[in-house]
């Protein structure tokens, strides 16, 4: 398990007396979540406001004891229990050819999948019992979509929870689901694994980097995530158990704790 905290010290919030934390945690499989905490002046007598990529946010319970210790558990637990969630989607991501939404966030519970035929499955997972019977929604040319919901009918009955999402949808529709198209992972990949931003904002102090892309790829081919350099280097800069030698900076990977170096920029103290 690990846990960074930062705070955001360029926040503008700062100036209203607010100080916003961002808290990276990954969990068993090695995915990110991120959850940002807002205290405002009446901390600790009032509970801090807290944002996260989650399908649906818990409840914070909050006394006068609390602490934001208290949040971290609180967000840990309410990660642990959308595991199987997130594990049913990245398995839909990895193996089937998702066209909607192309860069899914966390907290989103749907995918359009390509079927081939020109024929589209929308399914809506369900948060909590993501291997059960997903709501969906057919697309594509009259004929091969009739027939489809016709299958679909017949044998979503036949869903059974001990099988894998992909299991029950290949025997539902009686077909072999097409895998992603090649190159897709890449095409994939472009938004930021640290700000979620495709990219960076228009600000000087970011000088020649000022709205530009991601520019660093993790070098795990089974990992590929993309940073923008300067969100990587921020972040392993709040990581004790990175190294620096000379102006380059050695870490780990946010996503698959793979080696990564980034070299510091001299634009920027
Ligand atoms: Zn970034
Ligand atoms: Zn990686």
């Amino acid at each position: 398990m690990k846990i960074t905290l930062y705070v955001n010290k360029k926040s503008r919030n700062a100036l209203l007396d607010l100080v916003l934390i961002k808290l990276n945690h990954l969990d068993k499989k090695g995915r990110a979540h991120i959850m940002e905490i807002e205290l405002e002046k009446a901390y600790p007598r009032c509970p801090p406001s807290i944002s996260a990529d989650v399908p649906y946010t818990f409840n914070l319970e909050w006394s006068v004891n609390s602490r934001l210790k208290h949040v971290v558990q609180q967000f840990q637990e309410h990660l642990e229990k959308l595991q199987e969630f997130w594990c049913t989607l990245d398995n839909i991501d990895k193996s089937l050819w998702v066209v909607y939404p192309k860069e899914p966030s966390r907290a989103t519970a749907f995918r359009e999948i390509n079927l081939g035929n020109d024929c589209f499955i929308m399914l809506s997972i369900n948060v909590n019992d993501p291997r059960s019977l997903p709501e969906c929604r057919f697309m594509g040319s009259d004929p091969i979509v009739n027939s489809l919901r016709k299958k679909w009918r017949r044998n979503s009955k036949r869903w059974v929870k001990d099988k894998s999402l992909i299991e029950n949808l290949a025997s539902a529709l009686e077909t072999s689901l097409p895998g992603p198209p090649d190159g897709h992972k890449n095409e994939q990949q472009v938004e930021c694994g640290i700000c979620y931003a495709q990219f960076l904002p228009i600000d000087e102090e970011l000088g020649a980097k000022s709205g530009s892309g991601t520019d660093y790829t993790c070098e795990n081919t089974s990992c590929s995530r993309a940073f923008h350099s300067v969100c990587l280097r921020d972040w392993l800069r709040s990581i004790t158990t990175t190294r620096q030698s000379f102006n380059v900076l050695f870490g780990n990977c946010p996503y698959c704790s793979d080696p990564v170096a980034v070299k510091i920029s001299d634009t920027r103290k």
